[in-house]
């Protein structure tokens, strides 16, 4: 790895070990800086959590991600190709509910014209939307309105809404189609139509040489084994867990101040990258003073969300599990938001004889949900999977993960928490913010953020 600035070495506090600061953290070092990780948690990795027991393999946060030439270079970098996990061929089917039960998402085009998804008058609406021109929207719009404008309602209710549930356990009534989805904001801006613009997007995608859709990735022994990687190859003494920082000073250089087993400890640095949810953002004090340049973050939405893991034998389980999952529009007025088929989409997350389910729970939807018992709750997923999935009999299996704080919603209106991070940022030299709260909530995305703080950090 190159840096423009290698010549000077800095001292940089890396706050917050997920996957944005662990990535930060370990190119800092790469790059020959001295790095210091806090973490207020006992372990690394935030939202990737992987747990392996009784032959089980679970993600209790994400299950995969979509790959990237950052994560490709991050992989290689760490020498963890061998463990890298493409999704299995047969995960390529996506199902949605409709009417209480299983219909396969149409895939390719023709597929759309049988679909028993939508209606003949959305299907004659998707077959005209090619045909919008260019337009420039004056302001921006939540998702849901967006959408209806190309396609209809029935695309926000029985697509947008299932695969909003399934990306950001939000709502597309309420989302920023800018913030959120800036891709097709951009794609009706330069082409009107957002079928035309995917399809130039593919086309170049495969003039250069890429596949024309990224792939969904993992590695062998889960997701966990990124941040465990990531946090190996960093020197012995970087990484302080159980140490949450609880003030910052700016200046040259930095006091940074944290607390480890009830006492305070002050380090001094170069510079300070902040990889932190929006309301541990928003509670740090940062100045002289004690004063909160990104309070305003802690009106940020996130919803909480509860993943449940459930084993099965195979036969206790009718439906062929062919596919990725199924995700489910709040018109279907279902317990679950979705459901992935965990060991269809990677081999070995189940012993022999025996198939896994992650079921998701929450979010903007029904948030009260999330905070049942674990047992009320999987009482009520069941009855779902029963209806669904013709699933008989009790899991075998069962591990619950409560988020309480899962997922920030990009909102209308989140333009107002972008601008004080980077106010923020124009006040006190030395000071860099990224991560889930302002570079994307994706771990392709967080990794890409963890790159980019590094490299600002280390200028
Ligand atoms: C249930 C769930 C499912 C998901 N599914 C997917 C998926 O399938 N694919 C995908 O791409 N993305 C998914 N995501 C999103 C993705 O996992 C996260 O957005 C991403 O991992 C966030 O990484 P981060 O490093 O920015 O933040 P975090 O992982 O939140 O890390 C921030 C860290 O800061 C620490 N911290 C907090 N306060 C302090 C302090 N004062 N001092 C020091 N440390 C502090 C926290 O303990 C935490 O470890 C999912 C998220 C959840 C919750």
């Amino acid at each position: 790895m190159s840096s423009p600035s290698a010549a000077v070495k800095k001292g940089v506090a890396v706050v917050g070990g997920g996957i944005t600061g662990l990535t930060a953290a370990w190119r800092l070092h790469a790059q020959g800086h001295r790095v210091t990780l806090f973490e207020s948690a006992h372990r690394l990795g935030g939202a990737v959590s992987t747990v392996a027991r009784d032959g089980w393999l679970i993600e209790s946060g994400p299950n995969s991600l979509l790959e990237s030439p950052q994560f490709d270079a991050l992989v290689a970098g760490l020498g963890l190709e061998s463990e890298r996990l493409y999704a299995a061929p047969a995960a390529k089917n996506r199902y949605l509910v409709r009417d209480g039960r299983l219909v396969p998402v149409p895939m390719a085009p023709h597929k759309l014209l049988t679909t028993p998804l939508f209606s003949l008058r959305t299907k004659l609406r998707l077959f005209a939307e090619p045909f919008m021109r260019a337009r420039a929207r004056p302001a921006d719009v939540s998702l849901a309105v967006f959408v209806r404008d190309h396609f209809g309602q029935e695309i926000v209710d029985y697509a947008i809404n299932p695969l909003v549930a399934g990306i950001y356990a939000g709502d597309p009534e309420t989302l920023s189609t800018k913030y959120a989805f800036a891709k097709l904001w951009e794609i009706e801006q330069t082409h009107g139509s957002l079928i035309r613009g995917q399809i130039a997007a593919m086309r170049e995608r495969r003039a250069r040489g890429e596949k024309p859709a990224a792939r969904i990735v993992s590695f062998t022994r889960g997701l966990q084994t990124l941040p465990a990687a990531l946090a190996a190859q960093l020197p012995a003494g970087a990484i302080r867990t159980r140490t949450p920082v609880i003030s910052l000073s700016p200046g040259r250089p930095w006091k940074l101040v944290s607390r480890r087993d009830g006492l305070a400890t002050t380090d001094e640095f170069d510079a300070v990258v902040l990889a932190l949810p929006a309301a541990a953002l928003a509670q740090l004090p940062i100045g002289p003073a004690g004063e909160n340049p990104l309070t305003a973050l802690q009106q940020v939405e996130y919803p909480p969300v509860a993943s449940l893991f459930l084993g099965f034998r195979r036969e206790q389980v009718a439906h062929p599990l062919d596919g990725f999952g199924a995700l489910v529009p709040a018109v279907e007025h279902r317990a679950i938001l979705g459901v992935l088929f965990s060991s269809t989409l990677f081999p070995g997350r189940a012993p022999e004889g025996h198939v896994a389910l992650t079921v998701y729970v929450g979010g903007t939807r029904q948030p009260d949900l999330a905070r049942l018992a674990p047992e009320v709750l999987r009482g009520r997923v069941l009855a779902d999977l029963r209806d669904l999935l013709g699933v008989s009999g009790d899991p075998v299996f069962t591990h619950a993960t409560f988020w309480p704080h899962a997922i920030p919603q990009y909102n209308l209106g989140y333009e107002r928490f972008l601008e004080a991070m980077t106010n923020a940022e124009a006040r006190h030299a030395g000071l860099f913010i990224g991560g889930h709260v302002r570079d994307g909530i994706s771990v392709a995305n967080c990794i890409t953020a963890g790159q980019r703080l590094a490299d600002a950090a280390a200028r």
